[in-house]
Protein backbone atom coordinates (compact mmCIF):
# COMPACT_ATOMS: atom_id res chain seq x y z
CA UNK A 1 0.00 0.00 0.00
CA UNK A 2 2.78 2.40 0.96
CA UNK A 3 4.59 1.44 -1.84
CA UNK A 4 1.66 2.34 -4.18
CA UNK A 5 1.17 5.56 -2.82
CA UNK A 6 4.43 6.81 -2.68
CA UNK A 7 4.48 6.59 -6.88
CA UNK A 8 1.50 7.69 -6.94
CA UNK A 9 0.05 4.77 -8.72
CA UNK A 10 -2.66 3.12 -8.08
CA UNK A 11 -2.65 -0.28 -9.94
CA UNK A 12 -5.82 -2.78 -9.22
CA UNK A 13 -4.76 -5.69 -6.82
CA UNK A 14 -7.69 -8.11 -8.25
CA UNK A 15 -8.15 -9.25 -4.83
CA UNK A 16 -12.24 -9.38 -5.00
CA UNK A 17 -11.17 -12.65 -7.47
CA UNK A 18 -11.78 -15.48 -5.68
CA UNK A 19 -8.94 -18.03 -5.59
CA UNK A 20 -10.86 -20.84 -6.46
CA UNK A 21 -11.47 -20.46 -10.12
CA UNK A 22 -9.70 -20.03 -13.08
CA UNK A 23 -9.92 -16.64 -14.34
CA UNK A 24 -12.94 -13.90 -13.59
CA UNK A 25 -13.58 -10.33 -14.43
CA UNK A 26 -12.39 -8.15 -11.23
CA UNK A 27 -15.43 -6.49 -9.63
CA UNK A 28 -13.05 -3.33 -9.08
CA UNK A 29 -11.58 -2.91 -12.23
CA UNK A 30 -13.10 -4.43 -15.03
CA UNK A 31 -9.91 -6.65 -16.26
CA UNK A 32 -10.20 -10.17 -17.16
CA UNK A 33 -7.80 -11.74 -14.85
CA UNK A 34 -6.36 -15.12 -14.37
CA UNK A 35 -5.18 -16.79 -11.24
CA UNK A 36 -1.45 -18.18 -12.16
CA UNK A 37 -0.17 -20.52 -9.72
CA UNK A 38 3.60 -21.29 -9.59
CA UNK A 39 6.21 -23.52 -7.68
CA UNK A 40 9.48 -22.73 -7.27
CA UNK A 41 11.63 -25.91 -7.62
CA UNK A 42 15.51 -26.47 -6.99
CA UNK A 43 17.53 -26.25 -10.08
CA UNK A 44 19.81 -29.05 -8.71
CA UNK A 45 17.31 -31.07 -6.74
CA UNK A 46 14.48 -30.38 -8.09
CA UNK A 47 12.63 -30.27 -4.57
CA UNK A 48 10.08 -27.56 -4.18
CA UNK A 49 11.05 -24.35 -2.09
CA UNK A 50 8.91 -21.94 -0.25
CA UNK A 51 8.73 -18.89 -2.72
CA UNK A 52 6.69 -15.60 -2.61
CA UNK A 53 6.21 -12.90 -5.07
CA UNK A 54 8.64 -9.58 -4.89
CA UNK A 55 8.27 -6.62 -6.89
CA UNK A 56 6.40 -8.84 -9.04
CA UNK A 57 8.91 -11.84 -9.51
CA UNK A 58 8.36 -15.30 -7.82
CA UNK A 59 11.59 -15.19 -5.66
CA UNK A 60 12.30 -18.14 -2.94
CA UNK A 61 11.96 -17.68 0.86
CA UNK A 62 15.62 -18.55 1.52
CA UNK A 63 18.51 -18.42 -0.56
CA UNK A 64 19.48 -21.67 -0.51
CA UNK A 65 17.98 -25.05 -0.98
CA UNK A 66 17.27 -26.98 2.04
CA UNK A 67 18.28 -29.90 0.54
CA UNK A 68 21.44 -29.87 -1.21
CA UNK A 69 22.47 -25.60 -0.84
CA UNK A 70 22.22 -24.20 -4.28
CA UNK A 71 21.06 -21.11 -5.15
CA UNK A 72 19.16 -21.39 -8.44
CA UNK A 73 15.76 -22.22 -8.60
CA UNK A 74 13.04 -22.60 -11.76
CA UNK A 75 9.84 -21.51 -11.77
CA UNK A 76 7.67 -23.85 -12.58
CA UNK A 77 3.70 -23.40 -13.63
CA UNK A 78 0.82 -25.12 -11.91
CA UNK A 79 -2.34 -25.49 -14.47
CA UNK A 80 -4.38 -26.30 -10.93
CA UNK A 81 -2.82 -25.71 -7.15
CA UNK A 82 -3.65 -28.90 -5.05
CA UNK A 83 -3.51 -29.69 -1.33
CA UNK A 84 0.39 -31.84 -2.81
CA UNK A 85 1.63 -28.13 -3.79
CA UNK A 86 -0.35 -25.96 -1.67
CA UNK A 87 2.01 -24.89 0.89
CA UNK A 88 4.59 -23.90 -1.74
CA UNK A 89 2.63 -22.22 -4.14
CA UNK A 90 2.18 -18.90 -4.72
CA UNK A 91 -0.69 -16.88 -6.85
CA UNK A 92 0.04 -14.16 -9.13
CA UNK A 93 -3.12 -12.17 -10.74
CA UNK A 94 -2.52 -11.09 -13.97
CA UNK A 95 -4.69 -9.51 -16.16
CA UNK A 96 -5.23 -10.96 -19.40
CA UNK A 97 -5.44 -8.46 -22.13
CA UNK A 98 -7.68 -9.77 -25.33
CA UNK A 99 -6.22 -7.21 -27.75
CA UNK A 100 -4.68 -10.02 -29.57
CA UNK A 101 -8.32 -11.11 -30.74
CA UNK A 102 -9.17 -9.42 -33.35
CA UNK A 103 -12.64 -9.36 -34.79
CA UNK A 104 -12.81 -6.40 -37.23
CA UNK A 105 -13.23 -7.46 -40.65
CA UNK A 106 -12.88 -5.31 -43.62
CA UNK A 107 -16.40 -5.66 -45.33
CA UNK A 108 -16.78 -2.80 -46.96
CA UNK A 109 -17.66 -3.25 -51.00
CA UNK A 110 -15.10 -2.22 -52.59
CA UNK A 111 -17.22 -1.43 -55.98
CA UNK A 112 -19.19 0.76 -53.71
CA UNK A 113 -16.95 3.42 -53.15
CA UNK A 114 -17.91 5.88 -55.88
CA UNK A 115 -14.71 5.63 -57.99
CA UNK A 116 -16.81 5.10 -61.13
CA UNK A 117 -19.33 8.12 -60.35
CA UNK A 118 -19.70 10.94 -63.08
CA UNK A 119 -18.75 8.30 -65.80
CA UNK A 120 -21.60 6.41 -66.41
CA UNK A 121 -24.26 7.45 -68.92
CA UNK A 122 -24.84 7.13 -72.16
CA UNK A 123 -21.84 8.65 -74.41
CA UNK A 124 -23.20 7.62 -77.97
ZN1 LIG B 1 -8.79 -5.41 -10.63
ZN1 LIG C 1 18.46 -28.56 -4.02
Amino acid sequence: MLFDYLFGKKECTHNKIPLEVDCAYCPDCGELVENQWFILRCACCGVKVRAMIRNGKIVPVDKHCTNCGMAEFNVERLEKVNFINVAYAVLMKKAVHSENIDFTQSWVDVASSGTSRGKLGLLK
